[in-house]
């Protein structure tokens, strides 16, 4: 039988605490096959579209996301966690179940104008890339779409995102 995306993906029950049900996605990082066929049906809807930068989500993100930018031939902006950028950043706060994050980005990482890819492997409540859209749009670019591995509908993601006027694109729930 043909394997999916989904099907490299594997589901670890109470990580990072009891209850969470944890997708982890190495398993389809790890394999050739598994891996090619992510960043290829992750660029599909974006054939023929400008995009200028792909920019990725801490951590998984940047796997992903630097894949997609060498397939298509443009530049890499990571979006991190507070603290880790070593020039001058912009900085945006989320809300988490418990508390708050934050995440930056170099200020001069984009030019206004710019139109965006934002990557990362799993929406879930949608905080992280929101936050993430903030940044590019604070920066005058423009996210084109936003590309995911895993769907996590009943998060709520997906919704949050077109609330905000967002294209989102994602390979499997
Ligand atoms: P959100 O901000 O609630 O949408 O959570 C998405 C962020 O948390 C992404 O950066 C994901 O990498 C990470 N995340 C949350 N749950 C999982 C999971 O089950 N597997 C992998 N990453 C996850």
């Amino acid at each position: 039988m043909v394997k999916t995306v989904r099907d490299y993906i594997r589901t670890i029950p109470d990580f990072p605490q009891a209850g969470i049900l944890f997708r982890d996605v190495t398993t389809l990082f790890a394999d050739a096959r598994g891996f090619r066929m992510a960043i290829d049906q992750l660029l599909t809807p974006y054939a023929g579209l400008r995009i200028d930068r792909v920019a990725g989500l801490e951590a998984r993100g940047f796997i992903l996301g630097g894949a997609v930018a060498h397939q298509l031939s443009t530049g890499f902006v990571p979006i991190r966690k507070k603290g880790k950028l070593p020039a001058r950043t912009i900085e945006q706060s989320y809300l988490l179940e418990y508390g708050e994050a934050v995440v930056e980005m170099h200020d001069d990482a984009l030019q206004p104008g710019e139109k965006v890819l934002l990557v990362d492997d799993l929406l879930a409540t949608g905080g992280t890339a929101e936050a993430g859209i903030r940044l590019i749009e604070r920066l005058g670019a423009e996210v084109v779409g936003c590309a995911f591995v895993v769907d996590l509908p009943d998060l709520g993601g997906r919704k949050k995102l077109e609330a905000l006027g967002m294209e989102v694109h994602a390979l499997c729930a």
